[in-house]
């Protein structure tokens, strides 16, 4: 099981805005923003116990909001609601999930690698704690609620991509592959742009053993690989059809145990004894 990443524990008192101390039997954990962005997690902390939880009218109704935790620009976390009560935070689901209110940076409300970090540690965490599935059971608010009615979080919502990513990283953090050093910000801007550096660098030190034409490949041997297009992987070190053991998807980290030398495109042997391709176009080197 994961580390627990640290929490600082700021509990509202119980009151029927934001804590009504009804009992929760989780089942799915809803990531949502803040709705603007760099407002940093302490106001939001203060906004839900300092101003809702105190009776926070706008117009002549009362606001009923919370959240289990909050993430601020900087990954600190805040707890603010025990994860077996439950918050106000996801409409219809609040009845089953756990609610993290993240802050955004940005005109596109991207996350900080700190945010980002914090966020991917914080739903490892929960995933392994209370027994749940990355990728099938981290959700979002628009995940709930439709489109129509809010898109939250906007940038997870707008970049469907880098929202699978995520629940990959929760994942693989999860499944111990990767270590919270390990986790990139997929939402950084600069991301595409590390990505293709990296493979192209690589592939500038590539051997030219290439001599069927498939395009550059590594010459050293990475620790780590991370998949940048979908592609088979595969039973023997060949790339036959009868071979295909199954799919690794866009996102996921392998351990490379041996680089295989082929007539052709050469191989990796992954730790689970599977092979995999090693070329640039698939494949990038991740440690
Ligand atoms: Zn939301």
């Amino acid at each position: 099981m994961i580390k627990k990443p640290n929490v600082i524990e700021k509990w509202q008192k119980r009151n029927k805005y934001g804590r009504p101390g009804v009992p929760l039997s989780a089942t799915k954990i809803a990531i949502h923003y803040t709705g603007k962005p760099d407002v940093d997690g302490d106001k939001t902390v203060s906004y839900f116990n300092n101003v809702v939880a105190n009776g926070y009218k706008i117009g002549n109704r009362y606001i009923f909001a919370s959240s289990h935790y909050v993430i601020g620009l900087g990954g600190e976390i805040y707890q603010l609601i025990p994860t077996d009560e439950i918050c106000y935070a996801t409409n219809s689901a609040n009845s089953y999930a756990i609610a993290i209110e993240v802050a955004t940076t940005g005109s596109d409300n991207h996350y900080t690698d700190a945010t980002y970090k914090s966020m991917v540690h914080l739903c490892a965490w929960l995933c392994s704690y209370k027994n749940l599935n990355c990728k099938k059971d981290i959700i979002t608010h628009t995940d709930v609620v439709g489109k129509k009615y809010k898109l939250c979080p906007i940038y997870m919502v707008k970049n469907p991509d880098k929202m699978q990513q995520f629940k990959i990283d929760c994942d693989n953090l999860k499944q111990g592959k990767i270590t919270v050093n390990d986790i990139i910000n997929c939402t950084s801007p600069n991301y595409n742009k590390k990505i293709s550096d990296n493979a192209k660098s690589d592939s500038d030190n590539s051997t030219s053993s290439n001599n069927q034409g498939n395009g550059e490949q590594y010459a050293d041997i990475p620790k780590m690989i991370k998949i940048i297009h979908d592609v088979n992987y595969h039973k023997t070190p060949d790339f036959k059809n009868s071979s295909i053991a199954g799919i690794a998807l866009c996102g996921e980290v392998f351990t490379v145990s041996q680089l295989i030398k082929r007539n052709g495109t050469d191989m990796y042997k992954l730790k689970s004894g599977y092979y995999i391709t090693t070329h640039a176009k698939y494949v990038a080197k991740y440690k």
